[in-house]
C-alpha cells in the first residue's frame, strides 16, 4: 500500500515517522513519501493519485482547502470546515476528511477534559481556529470568544458559527459567540474561560513572532486549561509562564498524534464508530482497534 503527504513546504514533515508503523501493522511492506506540491500542482498529483494507485494521503499547507472541489465524496464535517486533512482512495474514487478536530478533541478527552458545556477562549482566526470553533461548537461549548489582531478576521468565524448555531437549536446560542482584539485580551481572560486555545504561531520554532505580554494568564480562573497547539517547541513561553501561574496546560503534540491516528484508521477503512471513537480515552486503544479488526 502506498500513501503519502503533501504540501508546501513538506521537508520538515514528521508525517512519515508517525504513520508508518501504524499503516505497517497491517501491510508490512506500506510506504509513506513526502511530496512537495506547490500551489496549483494539486489537479496533477490527483492524476497520480489514481494511475499509481495510492491508497491514501494526507494534507498540509497550502491545500486543505483547495483540494476540496477536485474529491469525490466529502465527510460532513470536513465539508463544514472546508478543510481536508486526509483523503482516502476506495476503487479510484477519493474521499476527503478532516481528522484534525476529532484528534483536538481526542486529546482533551484524554487529558481528562471537554468542551461540552466549557467557556473557550480561542486566540488566532485562521485555518486550525477555524476547525476548533467549528468542532468546539459542534460538541456543545457554553460560550466561545475568538481573539485576533484583524477584527474583520474574527466577525467572519463569529458570523460563521452564529449561522450555524442558529440552525441547530442544540449547539449552543448564538449570543454566546463573541470576537475580539487579541490586544484586549487580559479583559476576556476575566471572563472566567474554563480553556484557552492558543491558534497563532506566536512562540513556535522557527518564528520570531512572540505573545508580547503574558500577564492576562494572572486573570484566569485557577481550573482553566492552556492549550496551546503548538509541538515545537514542546513547552512555549505561553505554556511555561501558565505553569508558573498555576494553571494545568497541554501542548499540541497529542493533537498531532491523534489527528495521524484517525487518518490511518480511515486509509486502512478501520474506523471504528464514531460514538466509541468519542468515548475511547486511550491512544492504544485506538491502536488496539486497527491491530484486532
Ligand atoms: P493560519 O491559518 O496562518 O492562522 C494563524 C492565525 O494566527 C491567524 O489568525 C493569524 O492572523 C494569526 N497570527 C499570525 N501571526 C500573528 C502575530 N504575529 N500576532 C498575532 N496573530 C498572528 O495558521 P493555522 O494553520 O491556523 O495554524 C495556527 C497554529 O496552529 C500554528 O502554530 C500551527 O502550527 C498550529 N497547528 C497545530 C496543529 C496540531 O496538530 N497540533 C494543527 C494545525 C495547526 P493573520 O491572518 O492576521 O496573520
Amino acid at each position: 500500500m502506498k500513501f503519502a503527504v503533501i504540501g508546501d513546504p513538506i521537508e520538515h514533515s514528521r508525517s512519515p515517522e508517525m504513520h508508518l508503523p501504524v499503516l505497517q501493522k497491517v501491510d508490512p511492506e506500506a510506504v509513506y513519501e513526502k511530496v512537495q506540491i506547490k500551489k496549483g500542482g494539486l489537479a496533477a498529483w490527483i492524476e497520480k493519485v489514481k494511475a499509481e494507485r495510492y491508497k491514501g494521503f494526507n494534507i498540509t499547507m497550502p491545500h486543505k482547502a483547495d483540494i476540496l472541489p477536485l474529491l469525490d465524496g466529502l465527510d460532513e464535517e470536513a465539508a463544514l470546515f472546508r478543510s481536508v486533512n486526509t483523503v482516502v482512495n476506495r476503487n479510484g474514487k477519493l474521499y476527503g476528511y478532516n481528522t484534525d478536530a476529532g484528534g483536538f478533541l481526542l486529546s482533551l478527552t484524554e487529558s481528562g477534559n471537554a468542551l461540552k458545556d466549557r467557556k473557550i477562549l480561542l486566540l488566532g482566526a485562521g485555518g486550525a481556529a477555524r476547525t476548533i470553533a467549528l468542532k468546539t461548537l459542534l460538541e456543545g461549548a457554553k460560550a466561545i470568544t475568538i481573539l485576533a489582531r484583524r477584527p474583520e478576521q474574527t466577525e467572519t468565524l463569529c458570523t460563521e458559527l452564529r449561522e450555524i448555531a442558529a440552525r441547530s437549536s442544540s449547539r449552543g446560542c448564538d449570543d454566546a459567540i463573541k470576537g475580539g482584539a487579541l490586544q484586549d485580551i487580559a479583559q476576556y481572560a476575566g471572563e472566567n474561560p474554563d480553556i484557552v486555545v492558543n491558534a497563532t504561531p506566536l512562540g513556535m520554532a522557527g518564528t520570531e513572532a512572540a505573545f508580547s505580554d503574558l500577564t492576562f494568564l494572572k486573570k484566569l480562573p485557577e481550573h482553566t486549561l492552556v492549550y496551546d497547539l503548538i509541538y515545537e517547541p514542546a513547552e512555549t513561553a505561553l505554556l511555561a509562564e501558565a505553569k508558573r501561574t498555576g494553571h494545568k496546560t497541554q501542548n499540541g503534540l497529542k493533537m498531532l498524534e491523534y489527528q495521524a491516528l484517525l487518518a490511518d484508521l480511515l486509509f486502512l477503512d478501520r474506523e471504528t464508530d464514531p460514538d466509541a471513537m468519542r468515548l475511547t480515552n486511550k491512544k492504544n486503544t485506538l491502536e488496539r482497534a486497527v491491530a484486532e479488526k
